[in-house]
């Protein structure tokens, strides 16, 4: 049987995983997974070997963007993760039952997301995307703080409220000295797919600035668009489907930059 690291004060490692990168946001709705989801492919399509943890155990939305439903298997005391367009997929969606409702204390967060990472047959990984879940308590405190995390990635819309809790999740991941791999603008504008007429809904640049007031790199930013949206809902991400695309390409330069 694989040696089974101890999630230790010092963080937990997972053999034969290079990389763990946290993609993090203040609250919920903001992009988050999909983010993830895209950032994981855009690393992919660099030639690195990935896997995506979907940790956000409130509404895990990786099942949706992958349309994956099967159970994983077990082989040994390991489970082994789903896969899609090349990459390891595991959430905690596959888990439990869709419309389940889940009621998670800290202590039951932190034991799900270490036993997704030390109990899954991850095998050699250059980087491992982690969805984590929405928020700045002390269940993502906790994970940020026992989990060896090579960097954090925040993703934000522009508003102020949203640039609100980013700067609640820097100033979390620097407690524990994670380091802030940069910021993302999601949501950044919207470009009308039949005039062209482009709108900064939320306020455009937010992110940007906010991110230069804190120190933090700024990734880049993504627009609200229709493609984005119907792809990750028809369960196959605008990286994966329009690899060429404009999408991609904002995708890819924010991987080229983490
Ligand atoms: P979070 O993980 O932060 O809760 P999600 O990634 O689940 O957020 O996104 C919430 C909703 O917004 C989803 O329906 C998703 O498809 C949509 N969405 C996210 N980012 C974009 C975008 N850039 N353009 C269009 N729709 C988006």
């Amino acid at each position: 049987a694989p040696a089974r690291p101890s999630p230790g004060p010092q963080g937990a490692g997972v053999p034969g995983v290079r990389h763990i990168i946290a993609v993090a946001s203040g609250k919920g709705g903001v992009g988050k997974s999909t983010t993830a989801a895209n950032l994981a492919l855009a690393l992919k399509k660099q030639g690195l070997r990935v896997g995506l943890m979907d940790a956000d155990v409130y509404g895990p939305s990786v099942p949706t963007l992958f349309a994956l439903n099967e159970r994983p298997e077990v082989e040994g005391k390991q489970m082994k993760p789903l896969e899609a367009h090349g990459l390891k997929i595991m959430s905690i969606g596959f888990l439990v039952d869709a419309g389940t409702a889940m009621i998670w204390r800290g202590p039951m967060v932190m034991s799900a997301l270490t036993q997704m990472l030390t109990e899954v047959a991850w095998g050699e990984l250059d980087v491992l995307v982690v969805d984590m879940p929405p928020g700045t308590g002390d269940a993502q405190l906790t994970m940020a703080q026992r989990v060896k995390l090579s960097g954090a990635v925040i993703v934000s819309t522009p508003q102020d409220l949203a640039l609100a809790d980013a700067r609640r999740g820097v100033a979390m991941f620097r407690k524990v000295d994670v380091p802030i791999l940069g910021i993302v603008e999601n949501m950044s504008y919207y470009c009308c797919p039949n005039c062209g007429h482009r709108a900064d809904l939320f306020g455009h640049g937010g992110a940007r600035a906010e991110a230069q007031a804190m120190g933090a790199p700024f990734l880049g930013e993504i627009p609200l668009a229709l493609a984005i949206r119907e792809t990750s809902d028809a369960g196959s991400p605008i990286v994966a489907q329009q690899p060429d695309g404009e999408h991609a390409k904002a995708y890819g330069a924010i991987a080229e930059a983490v």
